[in-house]
């Protein structure tokens, strides 16, 4: 096991995770079986109970495991399964190490954070690098590993010190580090700085961990002169200093990364022996990145949600959204709205946005209302799918999103007044969102219904069936509470409200989808976690190509993505990309992977 830890200096937020996952995208792309770790250094046990205010969303796995929403975009990348111990926080490993004192483990020993904490954190790292992440049963053969935060916080030391213990346990040849850091760029001067990296290099080195490679993050591509300083500050060679500038999109980086040479570093550095040439997967990142920046035409899509000012609150519903978009050859013209703002226009409501709001819905392509909790904005959710349901446009409910959807039906076509879910107003005459917690043996106080479940198509002509392309059933992450109330189905379905899709017992409805009604879709379930770049998530490609006209060529052609015929009837530009579109529609569907 080949091990890569990633550090970051200076501040956080520069793409640390980006520039990890690529490495581990890159190293993929020769053939190595790739996972990885990303370390967390709060005190909290998993990202469960983490307010998508301050962290931005809780990142949902098979396993049920809810992370950080990091790992996310290593499932993205590097198209893996992580399991919740791919997470560690330092909540985890101290209560991994007073549980076995309780235990009496440490046989009357002072436990302190050296050696006990430390031993525990390398335990944790090898146990969890070696659990295969590809859906079968091989090992992986690199872990990379990244360290949340920067060198020198308080809260990352043990973890430091632990790798600092960690390269001589497993050997020079087996481990090795990046140290992100940032060369700013002050518009006084307009100079690139490299004392901030100067500095932040040596308290790496200062805590035992030299850098292998030295990535620079900057505005703009770094000058020779400051990287050869760089160099010779840092005590590495110029080879060692890799630039990433801002870029137009993060599918640029494991080619930015492979154009400086990165892949014979670690093959030399770590005695990698490559089983393939990179060539081909990376050239479909390559054609991926091109297309995504010479897209003409634009889709817009209105997500009404509850936590809109905090882009990161959202991330995975925005990534399947891009992989969608991308795929249907369009550039994603996505508006934010507070589902707050659409309510009712009272006098405590703020009128000019309230009408903003309504014309940023009204002037959308397709509605997209995903997942959340409490109360407040659930009137305007109710408002923004009534209006895509009797005006036609494309709606996708995602977990609330579908529920919200449920309640406007009954309101307003079953005509029953107040209805609504227990969550939100517990005493309500109709009831048609109930709470139907998942009996969980053995596990005290969890009552939300977490992970991958199968839901059973009921319903040939289902749309969604048609867009997964035609399985007897699918399996998506869920993490909700309440459902929909199974009593009232045949009342809704009567109506034309129609529950196509449902869990193994038949209790649980999981996809909604309604007649005479281009695409209006629900789903009790987050198909956003597992869409990856190259496979969008069906749900959300059915959106677009609603939204775009083109979900009935689409479902016609049998699922394919045709650009010559489906995107070149009236535009010619696509005519342009067409053989890049070609070459993507052969890896969306998996004919060549
Ligand atoms: N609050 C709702 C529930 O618990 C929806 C949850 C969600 O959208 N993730 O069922």
């Amino acid at each position: 096991m080949k091990y890569i830890l990633v550090s970051g200096g200076v501040i956080s937020g520069i793409g640390k995770g980006v520039i990890a996952s690529s490495v581990g995208t890159l190293l993929k792309s020769c053939g190595l079986r790739v996972t990885s770790i990303k370390i967390d250094p709060y005190l909290n046990i998993d990202a469960g109970t983490f307010s998508p205010y301050e962290h931005g969303e809780v990142f949902v796995l098979d396993d049920g495991g809810e992370v950080d929403l990091d790992l996310g975009n290593y499932e993205r990348f590097l198209d893996v399964t992580l399991h919740r111990d791919n997470n560690i926080t330092t909540g985890k490993i101290y209560q991994h190490v007073i549980n076995k004192e309780r235990k009496g483990d440490y046989l009357g020993k002072t436990v302190q954070v050296v050696p006990h904490i430390t031993d525990a954190i390398q335990e944790w790292v090898e146990r969890v690098a070696k659990i295969p992440v590809d859906g079968d049963n091989y090992e992986p053969e690199v872990c990379i590993i990244e360290l949340g935060g920067t060198i020198g916080d308080i809260e990352g030391m043990p973890f430091v010190e632990a790798f600092r213990q960690f390269q001589f346990r497993v050997k020079r040849e087996n481990f090795c580090c990046i140290h992100v850091s940032l060369v700013p760029q002050p518009s006084s001067t307009g100079e690139q700085k490299t004392k901030p990296t100067q500095a932040s290099v040596r308290e790496l080195r200062g805590l035992g961990l030299s850098p292998d490679l030295i990535v620079c993050r900057s505005q703009n591509p770094v000058a020779k002169t400051v990287k050869e300083k760089i160099s010779l500050f840092c005590h590495v060679d110029p080879e060692q200093v890799i630039c990433i500038h801002d870029c137009t999109s993060i599918y640029r980086v494991p080619m930015m990364l492979f154009e400086q040479n990165v892949l014979p570093f670690f093959n030399q550095r770590l005695n990698l022996n490559y089983p393939e040439k990179p060539r081909r997967t990376l050239a479909k990142w390559k054609e991926l990145a091109e297309r995504h920046d010479r897209m003409l035409k634009e889709v817009t899509i209105a997500l009404v949600g509850k936590y809109t000012k905090l882009e990161d609150s959202y991330i995975s519903v925005i990534k399947a959204l891009k992989h969608s978009a991308i795929a249907c050859n369009h550039r994603l013209n996505l508006k934010y709205i507070e589902a707050a703002d659409l309510e009712k226009c009272t006098q405590e409501t703020d009128p000019v946005r309230y009408h903003e709001a309504w014309q940023q819905l009204c002037s959308s392509n397709g509605v997209l209302v995903p997942g959340g909790f409490g109360v407040r904005g659930t009137e305007g959710k109710v408002a923004a799918a009534h209006w895509a349901r009797v005006n036609k446009k494309p709606y996708l409910g995602v977990c609330l999103g579908l529920q919200t959807a449920v309640i406007e039906f009954s309101r307003h076509v079953l005509g029953w007044e107040g209805a609504h879910s227990t969550e939100f107003e517990p005493d309500t005459k109709h009831p048609v969102i109930i709470e139907m917690p998942e009996h969980n043996p053995g596990q005290m106080g969890g009552t939300m219904r977490l992970g991958k479940r199968r839901t059973i198509f009921k319903d040939k002509l289902s749309v969604l069936k048609r867009l997964y392309g035609n399985p007897e059933y699918v399996e998506e992450r869920h993490r909700h509470r309440y459902e929909v109330n199974p009593k009232l189905v045949s009342q809704f379905e009567e109506k034309g409200m129609k529950f196509v899709g449902h869990d193994v017992e038949g209790e649980r409805m999981e996809i909604m989808e309604l007649n005479d009604h281009p695409y209006f879709v629900g789903v009790q379930y987050h198909p956003e976690y597992i869409s990856r770049p190259m496979k969008p998530s069906p749900p959300y490609l059915g959106l677009i190509l609603a939204s775009i006209g083109k979900l009935h060529s689409y479902i016609s052609r049998g699922n394919r993505l045709s650009p010559r015929s489906t995107f070149s009837e009236t535009d010619s530009e696509d005519d342009e990309v067409s053989e890049l579109a070609s070459n993507l529609t052969d890896c969306v569907f998996g004919r060549d992977t």
